[in-house]
């Protein structure tokens, strides 16, 4: 059988859902083909959800709070910096005419 077929046949035969007959060709392709063996091995891995999500969502969350901090920190600079320019001018056309 082909190693194509086999790959597909790999997630039910992990899982136990291929007949007795599907199971003994693929566990007879797995003896002889170390790439289709690797991969079995791959998929027969339990996996570890906690330390695969875990890092990556508290990472993305610091770097979206990092990101709303610098944004609303130039905002603030922004505003303050426009403030102040209007501020100035009215006060300079205040002196300007003698209000
Ligand atoms: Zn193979």
């Amino acid at each position: 059988m082909k190693c194509s077929l086999i790959r597909d046949l790999l997630p039910l035969y992990v899982e136990g859902d291929c007949s007795p007959k599907t199971n003994k060709v693929v566990r007879e392709h797995l003896d002889r083909c170390s790439e289709c063996h690797k991969l079995y091995e791959l998929i027969n891995s339990p996996i570890d959800v906690k330390a695969i999500t875990k890092p990556v969502t508290t990472e993305t969350h610091t770097r979206s709070n990092e990101f709303w901090k610098r944004y609303y920190g130039r905002l603030i600079l922004k505003g303050l910096g426009l403030f102040f320019v209007v501020y100035i001018t009215v006060i300079k056309l205040m002196v300007l005419f003698k209000l």
